[in-house]
C-alpha cells in the first residue's frame, strides 16, 4: 500500500452543492400504486414479459434485482440518477458537512482501536463518489493525525456509469486508470490526494484486512421478498402479466408456501412483511470480516426496527412512481429492516443503533461545523445553501428522523479492550462510540 500523500490543508470553506429538491427517497410509504399517466413499453418491461411468459411469475426480489442491476438494461447500470437533474437526492449530495462528520467518525474509531498502521476504507454503493470524496478531504485535513497510516479506498459498485463518475470525482484522472472489465477488480487508480483506489462488483472480492466499511442508502436498493398473511398462512407476493392488458404487470399472491418464507420470524405479528436476504448475506460477510480483522461498519439509511409493512416504492424525477410502470426508468427501494440486520450480526460482532440521523449528526458536532463554515463564508448564496442543507439533514420532519445510523463493531470495542480504557476510568468507556453517544466529544 502506498503512503498517504498529503497535499496540504484542504479547503475549510464551504463548497457549492446542487440545489436541494424537496423530495428524498426516505420520504413516503406507499403501496406503489400511484396513478401513472402512461405505461410505456420499456426494453426492461419487454424483457420481463418474455421472462414471465417463459418461466412464470417472478418474486418481487427477482423483479427488483432485474430492474435495478440487470447488466444490460438495469436502472443503476447506465445512468446518473442522483441530484437535481436525476430521480432523487441523498445527504452527501446536499451538504459537504455530512461526509466530513462521517470522516471524523472513522478517524475516531481508528484512534479508539489503537491507530493501526494501515486501513482500508470500503464503500458499498458510492453513488457519485461525493461522500467518499468528502471523507478523504477530512483525512487530508487531519493528515497530522493520520500520518504514517497507509490508507486505501475500495469501492463496491455495479454501475458502469456511476463508477466512471466516481473515478472522475475522486482521481481527476491525474494518473491514468487501469481497466479490466473481466477482473473482479475492474478498475484501479490513485485518488487526487495520492491514495490507491480500486473498484469491485462484489464485497467478497475486496481484500480482507483491517477496514472501515460504509453503506449510505445502499441497503434500501437490495431486493426484498414480500409476504402477505392470509387465512391459509403466509403467501409470497409475485409479479405476473395482467390478463386484461398484455403490456401491464400486476401483483399476485403465490397459491402455496414458497421457500423464502423461512425468513419470516415465527412470532411475527404484522400481516405484511418485506425481507431482504441479500442484506443478511452482506451483514454476515461484514460481521465475519470485522470479527476477524477489526475495523467497523457504518450503515446509514431510511428504515425501521421490524415494525413497518409495505414500504416498496419507486422514484422518478423526484416524484413517487408506480413500481410496476415503465420498469428500468425509475428507482425502486424498500425501507431497511434494522432489526433483521442486527439479528444477522448477532454473535459475531456488536451492533449499535439504529439511531436517528439528527441525533447522530448532533453528537458528531454538526452545529460546530456549520458555525465554522458560516463564519468562513462571505457569500450569501453559500451561507443560505449551508443553512438549507442543515435543515434538510436535521429537521425531524425532513431527513432528520427518517434516516438512521447503525454500526457494527468488534465485541472488544464495546467491552473495553486494551485501547478502550481511559487512565482515570476503571470502567471501559464502552458507550463512547462517537455519534452514538452524547458524551463522544466531552
Ligand atoms: N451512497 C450514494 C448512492 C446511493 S444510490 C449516496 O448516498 O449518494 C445506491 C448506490 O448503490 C448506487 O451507487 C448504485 O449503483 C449502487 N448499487 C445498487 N445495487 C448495487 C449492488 N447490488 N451492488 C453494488 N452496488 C449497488
Amino acid at each position: 500500500m502506498t503512503a498517504l500523500v498529503r497535499s496540504g490543508v484542504g479547503p475549510l470553506c464551504a463548497m457549492a452543492r446542487a440545489a436541494i429538491p424537496s423530495i428524498w427517497r426516505g420520504k413516503y410509504f406507499s403501496s406503489g400504486n400511484e396513478p401513472a399517466e402512461n405505461n410505456p413499453v420499456t426494453p426492461m418491461l419487454r424483457h420481463l414479459i418474455y421472462k414471465i411468459k417463459s418461466t412464470g411469475p417472478i418474486t418481487v426480489a427477482e423483479y427488483m434485482k432485474e430492474v435495478l442491476t440487470n447488466p444490460a438494461k438495469g436502472y443503476y447500470v447506465y445512468r446518473d440518477m442522483l441530484g437535481e437533474q436525476g430521480d432523487f437526492i441523498t445527504s452527501p449530495e446536499i451538504s459537504q458537512i455530512f461526509g466530513e462528520l462521517l470522516g471524523i467518525w472513522f478517524i475516531s474509531e481508528w484512534m479508539a482501536t489503537g491507530k493501526s498502521t494501515a486501513f482500508q476504507l470500503v464503500e458499498l454503493g458510492p453513488g457519485r463518489g461525493t461522500l467518499v470524496g468528502d471523507i478523504l478531504r477530512v483525512f487530508t485535513q487531519l493528515g497530522s493525525v493520520l500520518k504514517n497510516c497507509d490508507i486505501s479506498v475500495h469501492l463496491v459498485e455495479v454501475s458502469q456509469k456511476l463508477s466512471e463518475i466516481q473515478a472522475l470525482t475522486l482521481t481527476e484522472e491525474k494518473v491514468p486508470l487501469e481497466r479490466n472489465a473481466g477482473s473482479p477488480v475492474y478498475m484501479k487508480g490513485v485518488t487526487k490526494s495520492g491514495i490507491p483506489i480500486s473498484w469491485y462488483r462484489h464485497l467478497h472480492d475486496v481484500p480482507k484486512g483491517y477496514s472501515f466499511y460504509l453503506a449510505h442508502e445502499f441497503f434500501d436498493v437490495l431486493p426484498v421478498h414480500k409476504f402477505q398473511k392470509t387465512p391459509q398462512g403466509w403467501r409470497e407476493v409475485f409479479i405476473d402479466i395482467d390478463p386484461q392488458v398484455s403490456d401491464k404487470l400486476r401483483f399476485v399472491l403465490a397459491p402455496s408456501a414458497t421457500p423464502a418464507e423461512v425468513f419470516i420470524q415465527h412470532d411475527e405479528t404484522r400481516d405484511h412483511v418485506e425481507v431482504c436476504p441479500d442484506a443478511g448475506v452482506i451483514i454476515e460477510e461484514l460481521s465475519q470480516r470485522i470479527a476477524l480483522t477489526g475495523g467497523a461498519a457504518l450503515v446509514a439509511d431510511y428504515g425501521h426496527d421490524g415494525t413497518k409493512t409495505d414500504t416498496f416504492r419507486g422514484f422518478c424525477g423526484h416524484k413517487l412512481h408506480d413500481v410496476l410502470i415503465a420498469p428500468g426508468t425509475a428507482d425502486l427501494t424498500a425501507d431497511v429492516d434494522f432489526s433483521y440486520l442486527r439479528r444477522m450480526a448477532q454473535g459475531k460482532v456488536a451492533s449499535l443503533g439504529p439511531i436517528k440521523q439528527h441525533t447522530f449528526l448532533k453528537n458528531m458536532g454538526i452545529d460546530v461545523r456549520l458555525k465554522v463554515l458560516l463564519d468562513k463564508s462571505n457569500e450569501p448564496s453559500v451561507r443560505q445553501q449551508l443553512l438549507q442543507g442543515y435543515d434538510m439533514l436535521m429537521n425531524p420532519k425532513k431527513m432528520g428522523e427518517r434516516f438512521n445510523f447503525f454500526a457494527l463493531l468488534p465485541h472488544e470495542r464495546l467491552q473495553g479492550g486494551r485501547h478502550q480504557r481511559n487512565a482515570r476510568q476503571s470502567k471501559p468507556f464502552a458507550s463512547l462510540v462517537a455519534g452514538f453517544s452524547e458524551l463522544a466529544w466531552q
